[in-house]
């Protein structure tokens, strides 16, 4: 049965009446190759054409269906070579209305006296002079409306294809599938959650009857869509770590003593964080876990303490970071807070010599090394670890799935952590990580003066260069921030480059300039960032290098050149890098964009210093395909579910999603036959990324 359905909706949709090539070719640029693309072609908003209205009642401004008779010959004004108006008098018992259009020169033929019609369209005027251009017309037919006397679906389109052409290809898809697709939700899950059938939900969500149909079908589809995105994941998650046992860190330490040596107090919800890794570590389980901390809230620590637990339970552990500049920072301050425990710490970058890197590959594997820190570099084939027990990334997003697996593979199932500052709002995280479970600090550690943030523009850059000029005679370093310009690397390091020279010989001449970007050789890198952090340079200009991790406190302004060109959450990350002192610290964000959005955006982070906020907005000012980026994070496009609006059913689908999978784990049971057939479907066509990647 499944298959049979399966076969008709993999068919081209040149099998449906009236589409040839040159129509399925215009459909295929909107995506849509076979009959199941048509029918999962979802409409971008409707119209309510389903009340009618006596034309009396109509209301200037308004959208609104009426129906009437023909009171007159449809008439032609020629206005100039190629334009002609339409105009025709339409009256019902209440009163009349002009309705007009352009070069339609059938109109004569089609909307003859004393027929009846209805019409849709926008109203213009009142009483005796009311107006309707361009409506929509239908003669009446009972039962036959298509266009007027219902909610019409409204589709995104392409140049050639119309409202029309698409409405009309859907209906005959949908009448090639004749209510026979196969319901692939469980039954208890129907009925637990209230979702209607499919084949219902599918026409509804097309062709709705009413407005409660509508929610009800939409309802359904947007569940579906995010449940069997979540029962992917968690079966990718399950495949990952289950039938394999982890390690159980049970050999008890006085961690106190350790945190004793710190100085400062642990925030609470660094110790809300640190607990919930300690029990997932003294467990027989894999952990795989996500801690989620805004710029600053100090998630650093937190990984320290898991490795210093790992240590002290005999195991290896290792921090990968995405830039040596971060590896480096991490690995001096880590290695400070062992020494005194006797604890090897070694740092492994793209940039050694051959000879440091082979002590440490030695080191490693004999276990002489304790804590490895680095970047990409730890995944390469030749490092192998004698017991490593204990894997953390930081700054998550930066890498992909496939980077954390490698390395998870470098042990025998260690337990792993992922620390990231993108501050995804909660439940989106629920989606992107879906296979860990989530542990945030909310909280910022006491005293820290937030970063006063102000939106400028170029008039202003005297002034501006000038309190620079007073901050750096305090003593306080300058981050200079230059945008990407082009997806080119090169050109984007030309625009710090060009700027750091030009601001070098003239406006700062007196001043230490230094520059850094992504290309430079490590080396170089690590010697900028080093005379940075030792105070040699007053200010650094820089490409978006210094987004992620880098912490100098003595730094307490960062200036973002073309900040429109830079999404919310990066000028965030960005600014991150100031305010992480005892100085009261600034940011300045020189906007050239004129956009109403962008003067938006820029308010936003005048306003606010929370990151959770800032990507909330970001979310709803760009959408969330634009706020996802270049797809960067595998997850496949939503149809239907929009992950803003739609959090409240994402809760729901998660919940049934884990239920589900804890109740049946390999989905077995015969109830789950066609679910386990259709979740497979969609993990080899479309979470090809999130498996593979
Ligand atoms: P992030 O979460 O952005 O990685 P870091 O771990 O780099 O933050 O911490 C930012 C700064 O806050 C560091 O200088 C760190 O020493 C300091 N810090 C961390 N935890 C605390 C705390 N509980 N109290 C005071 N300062 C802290
Ligand atoms: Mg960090």
């Amino acid at each position: 049965m499944y298959a049979e359905v399966k076969e008709l909706l993999k068919k081209d949709i040149q099998k449906i009446k009236g589409v040839g090539q040159a129509r399925a070719k215009l459909f295929n640029r909107l995506g849509v190759y076979s009959i199941e693309d048509v029918i999962t072609y979802y409409p971008r908003e409707y119209e309510d054409r389903s009340r009618l209205k006596k034309i009396a009642e109509l209301v200037d401004g308004e959208s609104c269906a009426f129906e009437g008779i023909i009171a007159s010959k449809v008439t032609e004004h020629k206005f100039r070579k190629g334009l002609s108006m339409y105009k025709v008098l339409i009256k019902d018992g209440t009163g009349s209305i002009t309705a007009t259009w352009f070069n339609q020169h059938y109109l004569a033929k089609v909307l003859r006296l004393g027929e009846h019609f209805v019409f849709y369209g926008k109203i213009a005027g009142r009483y005796e002079r009311l107006e309707v251009q361009s409506p929509v017309y239908e003669k009446q037919e009972a039962g036959k409306a298509k266009n007027i006397l219902r909610i019409v679906p409204v589709y995104p389109s392409t140049a050639g294809l119309s409202q029309n052409i698409i409405r009309s290809t859907i209906s005959s898809a949908l009448d090639m599938v004749n209510g026979e697709l196969i319901e692939f939700l469980p039954d208890n899950i129907l009925k637990e959650y209230r979702l209607s059938e499919i084949n219902y939900c599918v026409q509804q969500i097309h062709f709705p009857k009413s407005d409660e149909d509508f929610k009800n079908a939409r309802y359904r589809l947007v569940f579906e869509e995010l449940f069997m995105l979540q029962l992917c994941l968690l079966s990718v998650k399950n495949a990952f770590e289950k039938d394999r046992k982890g390690i159980t860190f049970s050999k008890p330490i006085d961690i106190e003593d350790f945190i004793k040596t710190l100085p400062y107090k642990l925030t609470n919800a660094q110790k809300k964080v640190f607990a919930e890794i300690e029990k997932d570590m003294e467990s027989s389980n894999v952990m795989n876990r996500l801690v989620q901390g805004d710029v600053g809230s100090g998630k650093t620590i937190v990984a320290v303490l898991a490795l210093f637990k790992a240590v002290q339970n005999g195991y290896q552990g290792a921090l990968m970071v995405p830039t040596a500049i971060l590896a480096e920072q991490h690995f001096r301050s880590v290695s400070s807070l062992m020494e005194g425990y006797g604890v090897n710490t070694a740092l492994l970058t793209g940039s050694q010599t051959k000879k440091q890197k082979n002590a440490i590959l030695e080191g490693i594997k004999s276990g002489e090394i304790d804590i490895l820190i680095g970047t990409h570099a730890l995944i390469e084939d030749n490092i192998e670890f004698k017991h490593l027990g204990l894997v953390i990334t930081d700054e998550q997003h930066r890498f992909g799935v496939r980077q954390r697996s490698l390395l998870s593979k470098k042990g025998d199932a260690p337990d792993v952590i992922v620390m990231t500052a993108t501050p995804i709002p909660r439940t989106l995280a629920l989606i992107l990580y879906g296979d860990l479970d989530i542990s945030v600090i909310d909280e910022l550690p006491p005293g820290r003066m937030p970063v006063k943030t102000y939106a400028v523009d170029n008039n202003m850059r005297g002034r501006i260069n000038s309190f620079v000029r007073k901050v750096v005679s305090e003593g306080r370093q300058v981050y200079i921030v230059c945008p990407l310009v082009e997806e080119s690397q090169e050109i984007d390091a030309k625009s710090a480059i060009e700027h750091a020279k030009e601001i070098a010989e003239n406006d700062f001449k007196d001043l230490r300039v230094g520059l850094i970007y992504g290309k430079m050789k490590s080396k170089e890198k690590d010697a900028v960032m080093k005379s940075f952090v030792e105070g040699e340079i007053d200010l650094l200009v820089s490409t978006t290098v210094i987004e992620v991790g880098v912490n100098v406190p003595n730094a307490s302004v960062m200036i973002i050149e073309n900040a429109e060109r830079f999404g919310l959450a990066q000028l965030h990350q960005l600014r991150g890098r100031v305010g992480r002192g005892e100085h009261q610290s600034y940011c300045i964000l020189y906007n050239e964009g004129k956009t109403q959005v962008s003067k938006e955006r820029m308010q936003i982070m005048q306003k606010t210093n929370d990151g959770f906020i800032i990507s909330g907005k970001d979310l709803e000012l760009r959408g969330p395909g634009e706020f996802f980026g270049t797809r960067q994070h595998g997850i496949p496009e939503l149809k239907i579910a929009n992950l803003y609006e739609d959090i409240e059913i994402l809760k729901k689908a998660q919940e049934a999603a884990v239920k589900l999978v804890d109740e049946d784990e390999k989905l077995e049971k015969e109830e789950n036959f066609t679910l386990k057939t259709k979740m497979l479907e969609i993990l080899n066509e479309k979470l090809y990324n999130i498996t593979m990647n």
